[in-house]
């Protein structure tokens, strides 16, 4: 499937989770076991010949990409969540929302300093969420080298907030 048939599989819901929110609803192309494959394939396209050594997602919605990324990639995956889910020592990092802080953990030893980081989420929206997790992986002393979404909002210029690397999308609101 290519990047418009995939689109094709994604519902709007509008006014969801609060009123002037257009929300992306990934279900019906998840519940397509040819879309599933399609998506990670474009996904994780240019970063083949990057030498990956660990891919990671962030909860909740790019826990259902990253393993399959990090199979194709041959590389482990590191899961980020929030504050209080992780069960071993972490480290943890405050950042800002629309009304208020949020605040993300990761494991401390679940990254060696210097290994190659790839970034998943389902959407890039204002970029504070992957942002933050492009911190805790600086923190630990490895390289951001790209970030990867199956979904970007473009007019929200996230891109702009995340800093260096690539960033790469499959379809484009
Ligand atoms: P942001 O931190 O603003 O880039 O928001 C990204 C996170 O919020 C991602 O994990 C998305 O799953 C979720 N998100 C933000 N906006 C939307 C939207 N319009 N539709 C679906 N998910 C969204």
């Amino acid at each position: 499937m290519n990047a418009s048939q995939l689109e094709a599989l994604i519902r709007n819901i509008s006014d969801y989770p609060k009123p002037g929110i257009q929300f992306k609803d990934i279900t019906p192309l998840l519940s397509h076991p040819k879309a599933i494959q399609s998506a990670v394939d474009l996904m994780v396209k240019p970063f083949l010949s990057m030498n990956i050594d660990v891919v990671v997602a962030t909860e909740a919605r790019g826990f259902l990409f990253g393993p399959s990324l990090a199979t194709y990639l041959d590389a482990g995956f590191v899961p980020v969540r929030k504050s209080g889910k992780l069960p071993s020592e972490t480290i943890s990092h405050h950042y800002e929302l629309e009304y208020g802080t949020d605040c993300l953990e990761i494991h401390n030893d679940s990254i060696q300093p210097g290994q190659k980081v790839l970034l998943v989420d389902d959407l890039l929206a204002t970029g504070g969420t992957i942002g933050a997790t492009r911190t805790l992986v600086e923190k630990l002393g490895a390289e951001v080298v790209g970030f990867t979404f199956l979904i970007e909002l473009l007019f929200l210029k996230g891109k702009d907030k995340i800093g260096p690397g690539l960033v790469h999308s499959i379809i484009q609101y």
